[in-house]
């Protein structure tokens, strides 16, 4: 099966708080929530009881911290597009707008994409990579639905 995406479960280790064994994300996604967050093998915690998003070592990221939802977790926060790099609907519209109708977010997504450092396969509730929804997203803004 080809994925967009794929990483590396090597070296994983339990959440610091509950246990469970995550998949190793990168610290790609962890930065949109947590700027300084220091490079390395950063895993997600799936336990939807669990309130640890992202954990390296000691270092956690938690439901209440993040800025959109990630995964099955943080629900009551925006549902960002782009799971991976925490894109909302409402940022690839701003996107379009500051840049003349060129999305620099969609393009964003492509280098990581390319470079392995999304996590679709982990982080989208649909299991798959965010690219043809983001595409999807912002056809919808260029072309507005005649009233
Ligand atoms: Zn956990």
């Amino acid at each position: 099966m080809g994925s967009c995406c794929s990483t590396a479960d090597a070296d994983a280790q339990p959440c610091p708080k509950c246990g469970h064994v995550g998949p190793i994300v990168g610290a790609a996604p962890v930065r949109p929530h947590l700027a300084e967050a220091v490079d390395g093998d950063w895993q997600h915690c799936a336990n939807t009881q669990c309130q640890v998003i992202y954990h390296l070592g000691a270092d956690t990221v938690d439901a209440d911290s993040v800025i959109t939802q990630v995964g099955f977790k943080a629900t009551d926060k925006p549902t960002p597009v782009c799971f991976c790099f925490a894109h909302t609907a409402d940022a690839l519209g701003e996107d379009l707008a500051e840049h003349e109708g060129v999305s620099v977010i969609k393009a964003e997504i492509k280098v990581a994409v390319a470079d392995s450092l999304c996590a679709c396969e982990h982080l989208n509730p649909s299991g798959k990579c965010c690219l043809a929804d983001v595409h999807r997203t912002l056809k919808s803004f260029a072309q507005p639905t005649p009233a």
